[in-house]
Formats: structure tokens, C-alpha cells, sequence
């Protein structure tokens, strides 16, 4: 059965990459009906932010990527948080040793970063002279109170290969490879170590993550081999770039899953555009909900190159999405801006759902509700240069009184799209006046903008009093 896990550290965001491998492990378990976990990874304790587990599982219930077993899921092979799992390291580490696929080391940090500093290979200038001890000397010394590491051993000579499912075959000359610490002096684990451990105890069948650890995978399969395990699949993802040169980055202000939530873009275009960073569908279907991305989803389509993260692309797509939105949808999409921005204190339900509806063909994301409608909140109009300009004909007067005159007939009841309609028709006959010489006056005069939605819409939400105090 594939087993596939998202395995974040708690750092407090969640990065586009990393929930696009999140989306990735989820699609790859779920097109085969098999099983999404979720483990939390917070071994690195200095690097640990306060409440940033709690936004782990905020985030991912906010994405709707359901998982199997997780933290607060629990399943069979638990715990599922790594800061609980320290005796499991502590006795595989043992393990691995007694196998001969590491050692314990007591050098102490100085003389290491001595040794590596007076080497030319930062990487590789320590040469660990515990690699030497017989097993019964580094038992006696543990047992005499010394304080040591698990360090890994590796073959001096010979080569290590896999085959990645993106990057296809990958080979390292062991003598490369650095001979990192796998279990800490204060029993928590490294990366390097907790996560071979947990992938097989897990039985995680596909191990999806970013092409940065490419490099270090022939050294896990090291330690997979030495224990007799089998290796996973492996599906290293392109990065997703800023630009040709730049990783995206959240420590760099760009933004992350949160940030774009928090501008109003819809959790489902996210995941759809998300999709597209670094793997692309068969056809020319560019828009899917998260089923069908489950149906198409196929690893040998992931792209080796870099993906660029388009803003732009990401608006078209979630304005496609706020086409199929519901007035309420639509309306609850919006409605956090709105009352940021302006008071909306006497104003109606009806009113406001009235007010998004008019612009949502005008909008890309929640946010930009605030600038569209801003001169709905204005008491004065403020006209360009080019407005001006324009105003300027001498047939404008004319039209705008006899329009004025029309409207002020509606009963304040009346004073509604169909019937403002009815009198803009009724201005054309008898003043005219057509097409660009009709509307933009009427529209200029009393919205103050060249361009916009809907005039009859724009004036109903502008109210009867307003419109006639504006036609002069
Ligand atoms: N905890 C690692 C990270 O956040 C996970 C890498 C992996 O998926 O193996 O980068």
C-alpha cells in the first residue's frame, strides 16, 4: 500500500515549497488509495518556535489535505511527533553500530571545528579517530560517564547510487561523504538519522521532498542498507523560485501559504496553481479541483528545472475560481477587507452583497475588493485629467440633464438597476446620444471614474441622493 508523509519542521510558516510537497505526497498516496501521514519533525529544538505545531495543523486543515494518521490522528505507528520518539533513535542508533554502519565519537566540538577549519574540505576535514575504537573501548567509556555522539561510518572506498523517480539515476563516490552526527550528545536525533528511521518504522513507501537533499540521500542509503531495510521511492522536487537566480523565500518577505490566505485567495486555487509549480498535466486542462488532481497526478510528469513562482498566473486562476463563488461565497470571500477598510455600520446586507457581486468580474483575490469599490465610500469625486478632458463636450450637459430628470421620476423604491437601466435607454432616445457619448458622461459624472462595472448596478449602490447631487 503506498504510505506517503509531509514531514514539516515547526517553523512557524508554511512555505509554498513545502506545501507543495505536502500536496505532492498527498496527491501520489491518494491517486492509489493509499495513506498520507502527517509526522512532525521538531528535533532541531533551537530552531523551534513557540505555537508553530498548533499552525502545522492549523494550515493543514485549512488546506483540506485530510490525513491518514498524524499527531492528533493517531495510527499504528506512532507517536507521530519526533520530540516523543527519542528512545526509538537512541535504540536504533545502538543498532546501527553493533552493524557497523556507525560509531560512537567523543571528540569534543573544539577539536572539530579545529580540524575542520586547519582542512581544506570544510565537509570532510575531520577525520574521526573514534571511527578506530574497538566497540568494547567506546562501551567502557560510555559507561564511564563520557558524553558522545552517534556518528555515521562510511566506506572509504567504492560508490553509492539510487534511482530518484525525478532525477533519474544519482551516484556519489562514498569517499565524499561526510561523516555526520546521527544522535546528539543529548539524545535527540539529526534530520539525517530520524528521518531514515521514521520513513521505514512508518512504512512509508515514497518519500517526496525538495531536490536539496538529493545530495545527501546516498549517505541515508548507507544506513538503510546497514540495517538490512529496503529504500523507499524517491521524488525530489524542483525548487519554486522567486526568479531565475532566487529560492522563494519567506525569511525573504515573499509570500507564504498564510500571506496569500490572508490576501483572500481561495485554499482550493492555491492548491490548483500549487500543483502547476513543477509538474504539469497531459492536456491543456490548466484548472482542477483537488479530485481531479487526484485523478491526473502522475510523478513521472514532475519537472528537474526550477519553478517560477507567477503572482500573476496565481491571480488568473483564482479569479476563475471566484467566478463559480456564490454571492455568499463571494460576499464572505470579501467581507473581512471591506469592514477593515470602511464603515460599514449603516449599511445593509443586501447592500454589501450588491456591492461585491457588481465587481466580482473586477477582483483577482479578497484584498482587492478594498481598492474597487473605494469610491462607493467616498462623499466626493475626484476626476483624472483625461475625465476632465472628456467632460469637456458641449452635447454633455444636455445629456446629463435629461437623464437627471428621468431619475429624479423613480420612487426612491424604484431606484434600481432594471429601471436606472430603463432610464439610460430612455436618455439615448431623447438626448441623442450613444454608446461612448452616453455612458462615459453619465458614468463619469456620477462615479468620477472612466471605467468600471456595471453603471446602472454602480449607480443603484450609490443611492438615488448622491446620483442626483452629482448630475449637478
Ligand atoms: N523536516 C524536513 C523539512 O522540513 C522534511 C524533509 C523531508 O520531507 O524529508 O525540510
Amino acid at each position: 500500500k503506498v504510505r506517503t508523509r509531509f514531514a514539516p519542521s515547526p517553523t512557524g510558516y508554511m512555505h509554498i515549497g513545502n506545501l507543495r510537497t505536502a500536496l505532492y505526497e498527498y496527491l501520489i498516496a491518494k491517486h492509489d488509495h493509499g495513506d498520507f501521514i502527517l509526522r512532525i519533525e521538531d528535533t532541531d529544538q533551537e530552531r523551534e518556535v513557540e505555537g508553530a505545531v498548533d499552525m502545522i495543523y492549523k494550515v493543514m486543515d485549512q488546506t483540506g489535505l485530510g490525513y491518514d494518521e498524524g499527531p492528533n490522528k493517531p495510527g499504528e505507528v506512532g507517536p507521530y511527533v519526533q520530540s516523543e520518539r527519542l528512545a526509538i533513535y537512541k535504540e536504533y542508533a545502538d543498532k546501527l553500530v553493533e552493524l557497523g554502519g556507525a560509531h560512537y565519537c567523543f571528540c569534543d566540538e573544539e577539536t572539530i571545528n579545529k580540524a575542520k577549519e586547519e582542512s581544506d574540505n570544510e565537509e570532510l576535514g575531520y577525520i574521526d579517530p573514534c571511527k578506530h575504537l574497538s566497540l568494547e573501548e567506546a562501551k567502557q567509556r560510555i559507561a564511564n560517564g563520557e558524553k558522545y555522539v552517534v556518528r555515521q561510518t562510511i566506506p572509504s572506498t567504492g560508490i553509492t547510487s539510487f534511482e530518484d523517480e525525478v532525477y533519474g539515476h544519482i551516484e556519489v563516490e562514498n569517499a565524499g561523504l561526510a561523516e555526520g552526527v546521527l544522535l546528539k550528545s543529548d539524545g535527540y536525533p539529526t534530520y539525517n538519522f530520524a528521518n531514515i528511521v521514521d520513513d521505514h518504522l512508518m512504512n512509508i513507501t515514497h518519500v517526496v521532498r525538495g531536490n536539496e537533499y538529493l545530495s545527501s540521500t546516498p549517505k541515508y542509503n548507507l544506513i538503510y542498507q546497514a540495517f538490512g531495510w529496503d529504500v523507499p521511492s524517491y521524488i525530489h522536487c524542483p525548487p519554486v523560485m522567486k526568479d531565475e537566480k532566487h529560492k522563494l523565500s519567506k525569511r525573504n518577505g515573499d509570500a507564504s501559504y498564510q500571506d496569500l490566505i490572508n490576501k483572500g485567495f481561495l485554499n482550493e486555487a492555491i492548491l490548483n496553481y500549487i500543483a502547476l509549480l513543477g509538474w504539469s498535466p497531459e492536456g491543456e486542462q490548466e484548472i482542477f479541483s483537488l479530485d481531479e488532481l487526484i485523478e491526473a497526478f502522475d510523478v513521472k510528469r514532475i519537472s528537474k528545472s526550477g519553478a517560477i513562482f507567477d503572482m500573476n498566473k496565481l491571480k488568473w486562476i483564482n479569479s476563475q475560481y471566484i467566478k463559480k463563488l456564490d454571492t455568499k461565497q463571494l460576499t464572505e470571500l470579501c467581507l473581512p477587507f471591506l469592514k477593515e477598510a470602511y464603515d460599514l455600520s449603516n449599511k445593509s446586507e443586501a447592500w454589501i452583497e450588491k456591492l461585491v457581486e457588481v465587481h466580482r468580474d473586477h477582483i483577482s483575490c479578497g484584498e482587492e475588493i478594498v481598492e474597487q469599490v473605494k469610491l462607493f465610500f467616498e462623499d466626493e469625486i475626484h476626476l483624472e485629467e483625461e475625465a476632465i478632458e472628456f467632460m469637456k463636450d458641449e452635447a454633455i450637459p444636455n445629456t446629463l440633464a435629461v437623464f437627471k430628470s428621468k431619475v429624479a421620476e423613480l420612487a426612491e423604491e424604484d431606484f434600481k438597476q432594471d429601471q436606472i437601466f430603463a432610464c439610460i435607454k430612455a436618455t439615448q432616445k431623447e438626448a441623442k446620444a450613444r454608446g461612448k457619448m452616453l455612458y462615459m458622461p453619465l458614468r463619469i459624472a456620477t462615479t468620477g471614474i472612466m471605467h468600471g462595472p456595471d453603471l446602472a448596478a454602480s449607480m443603484e449602490l450609490l443611492g438615488k441622493e448622491k446620483v442626483l447631487k452629482r448630475l449637478g
